[in-house]
């Protein structure tokens, strides 16, 4: 599912398009070590054109329509002529893959990241499908915490600028109460307290 996430968020960057030129895409294929032919430029639109349906997929399984999901999800791998059969190569015991390595590059990931969502799916868990809640990013990723509480893709960037930026905020507006003045507590009895004018 991590390869089928990125894919996706590679056409939600807010800096635009990740997928530009083919080069793009043959490397996330290396990253993802798809064995087959190498991609031809008519992958690199039709990759395109089968993230904007993996996107709208996942979209829906945020928003819980998931019978729309799986429709879609049913039509696209039929779409890509998916064929699963076990392989072994590159010293990697035997494996499934859902397409025969003589099928475009494009119908090769778009069956196998789409068999990531079906995973999801089929295993009761497509609401874990999530879209960053950072103003600056709106990737998707699968929330694996056990209540189904992380809002952003990663706590360490989103996250972190998110508390960044609604701690800037409030201390702008005057509204901040972690910091900028001392509590009432604090006025009556602490440090505060005994520096300010005697009562
Ligand atoms: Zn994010």
């Amino acid at each position: 599912m991590t390869g089928c996430a990125e894919l996706i968020n590679t056409g939600r960057n807010a800096a635009g398009e990740q997928l530009r030129v083919l080069a793009d895409l043959q490397r996330l294929a290396d990253r993802y070590a798809f064995a087959g032919s190498k991609g031809q430029l008519a992958d690199l639109a039709a990759v395109r054109g089968y993230r904007a349906r993996l996107d709208a997929i996942a979209v829906g399984c945020e928003a819980g329509r998931q019978a729309a999901a799986i429709s879609q999800l049913n039509a696209l791998l039929a779409q890509t002529g998916a064929t699963p059969q076990i392989a072994e190569h590159h010293g990697r015991g035997p494996h499934i893959h859902v397409s025969s390595a003589g099928s475009p590059l494009a119908d090769r990931m778009a069956a196998h990241f789409a068999m990531g969502l079906v995973w999801l799916v089929v295993a009761g868990q497509a609401g874990r499908l999530r879209s960053c809640a950072s103003a600056g990013c709106s990737d998707v990723f699968i929330d694996l915490s056990r209540n189904r509480s992380r809002r952003y893709c990663d706590s360490k960037t989103c996250g972190n600028r998110t508390h960044v930026a609604a701690y800037r905020a409030r201390k702008a507006s005057g509204n901040d109460d972690t910091a900028a003045r001392p509590s009432p507590a604090a006025g009556r009895a602490g440090p505060a307290g005994r520096a300010g004018p005697a009562g």
